[in-house]
């Protein structure tokens, strides 16, 4: 039977290009799961956008000398181009900049004010008396109250991860200049959280499917007591207040960012031409997915849940498999000293697959991972290439050659050949198990160590041989060969969706491979090949330290 998945991915700032951290934390996941449930006919929904509000935006606004609307128009544009060029295959991937974003928000705003879980209330707010302004989230610095570390944030420390409030920071400081803000009267509005703690208590005992450390990371923030959050701020860029007497005053790009989820897919509705179709993913019998990194386990575990129960009626997430971080070169990544390897600058010279493959087997799912040019360059040219592109170029080229371009009669199997089927037909089950709970490093490795056995297979059979004297030997080995071709074709379709279409069409497949369904599915014999060429192509090994000294240097923009 099939059945209704709704993916959420986490909207990235349009303040900055994308990061190989980006990559491998939150959007790589999500379109291996999307890719995998389409081939096996599932109902997918998946949905992200750009976030354009908060202080990100205006902060590099200001750096730049631009509107606002400017940075974050540059930078969606870049996010799409970026999608495409590396396939990540949203339904829809808007922003937050649309009216239909804004009416959503203000509906979830003005009806949990309504039931009471979200309230006014005077509080005093950082204020720099140099630059006459308030001041909030990023443009208020000091010291974690939590970890202690330094540069932490009004609204979030990013070395521990915890939301913070910007009275909470020790040493508080105005990040434009350097002064000690003063505390001023402000009149804003509070998200009830205190309300739903024994709810949110309950429901995250149930979900014991969910991965160990977003489990254990979420059940002890809630064991701590939870606080009431404001989700407003004093500032010009954003959703305004939609209230009268509150000019100056946007709702907490948080508190909004979050609804996105939900107006992205109301969006989606209307843009298909059913405005109601929305509902079949948030209040049917859905399986809902937020995929995030670490940093943003809380908004996904307690705020967006709390906000959904006090709207009530709408599906509660069903797991939030956020993962780990990714080092760079063994170091912690760092915009602002540029160690990072840039999306755009990675996507402008090489191949999207054989980053797809790296941040797939070494995705860090269970703890951080490191990216290194020379691991890049080293599984690109003896797991990629050597591995599994050699497989399919040596039995394609070959057959081409010498059987007129068709799949061979295989004849009758021998016990081993029918035992590599058979193992190929169990890799496909293991890793749709495995894909269907989120184990993305476990299934790729799977499919891996088929391409391995295969290539054993056809070193004991060694058909290039044995044609000259045994041509149906020869004949069966290259058909079972092209079979476990078709199986990992399919399998790592959702790593490798570019090879994979490739590899369908030089199979002689019609269509897609998401068309032809997750099923072992053996070549008819005389089916038409398509002339091969090769998958993937070896990078040179001197890359390597070239690309690793443009580390820590001038920026990509
Ligand atoms: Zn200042
Ligand atoms: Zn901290």
């Amino acid at each position: 039977m099939s059945e209704r998945i709704f993916i959420g991915v986490a909207w990235p700032y349009a303040d900055g290009p994308l990061h190989l951290g980006h990559i491998a934390g939150a959007y790589l996941p999500p379109d291996i799961f999307a890719r995998y449930h389409r081939t096996k006919g599932n109902e997918v929904l998946m949905v992200s956008g750009s976030d354009e509000h908060g202080t990100p935006i205006t902060i590099k606004a200001e750096q730049e000398g631009k509107k606002p609307s400017e940075i974050a128009t540059q930078y969606h544009q870049q996010f799409l181009d970026s999608w495409q060029k590396l396939g990540i295959s949203f339904d829809l991937f808007t922003n937050t900049s649309t009216a239909n974003h804004a009416e959503v928000s203000c509906d979830i705003f003005l009806t949990l004010l309504e039931r009471g879980y979200i309230y006014k209330a005077t509080v005093s707010q950082p204020f720099c008396p140099h630059c006459q302004r308030f001041l909030s989230d990023r443009y208020i610095e000091g010291t974690c109250p939590y970890c202690n570390s330094s540069g932490a944030r009004g609204d979030q420390c990013d070395e521990c991860g915890k939301p913070i409030n910007a009275a909470e920071l020790i040493d508080p400081r105005c990040r434009r200049c350097g002064t000690t803000p003063q505390f001023k009267d402000s009149e804003h509005f509070f998200l009830k959280l205190t309300a739903f703690e024994d709810r949110l208590l309950a429901w995250v005992k149930q979900q014991t499917h969910w991965r160990q450390n977003v489990l254990n990371f979420t059940m002890h923030y809630l064991e701590e007591g939870l606080k009431d959050r404001a989700i407003t701020r004093d500032i010009e860029w954003g959703i305004p207040v939609p209230l009268d007497g509150f000019d100056g005053k946007c709702l907490y790009v948080w508190f909004e960012a979050v609804i996105g989820y939900l107006s992205a897919t109301k969006e989606w509705a209307k843009s298909s031409g059913d405005e109601e179709k929305w509902h079949s993913f948030w209040q049917s019998d859905v399986k809902s997915y937020y995929f995030i990194g670490k940093d943003n386990i809380i908004f996904h575990t307690i705020i967006w849940p709390a906000m959904l129960m006090g709207y009530d009626d709408l599906n509660l997430p069903h797991d939030v498999p956020a993962n780990e971080f990714l080092t760079i070169e063994g170091k912690r990544l760092s915009t602002s000293r540029n160690w990072a390897v840039w999306l755009p600058d990675y996507l402008a010279h090489y191949e999207p697959d054989p980053l797809r493959y790296l941040l797939s087997i070494n995705m860090p799912e269970t703890g951080d991972s490191d990216f290194s040019w020379r691991e890049f360059i080293r599984r690109n040219n003896n797991e990629l290439v050597a591995t599994y592109g050699n497989l399919v170029h040596r039995v394609l080229a070959f057959v081409y050659r010498s059987f007129d371009g068709c799949v061979p009669v295989p004849g009758e199997l021998d016990i081993r050949s029918q035992a590599l089927l058979n193992s190929a037909k169990d890799t496909l089950d293991t890793m749709d198990g495995l894909l269907y709970h989120c184990h993305f490093r476990k299934a790729i490795q799977s499919a891996m160590s088929l391409a391995q056995e295969a290539n054993r297979y056809l070193d004991e059979k060694s058909p290039w041989k044995t044609i000259k004297q045994d041509r149906q030997a020869s004949a069966m080995a290259l058909y079972v060969a092209i079979s476990v071709l078709s199986c990992l074709r399919t399998g790592l379709y959702p790593f490798l969706p570019f090879s994979s279409q490739r590899l369908h069409e030089f199979l002689g497949f019609k269509g897609s491979v998401e068309d032809d369904g997750w099923q072992l599915r053996f070549p008819s014999s005389g089916q038409r090949l398509l002339p091969p060429e090769p998958l993937f192509s070896k990078l040179d090994e001197g890359l390597a330290d070239e690309e690793t000294s443009r580390l820590g240097h001038a920026p990509f923009q």
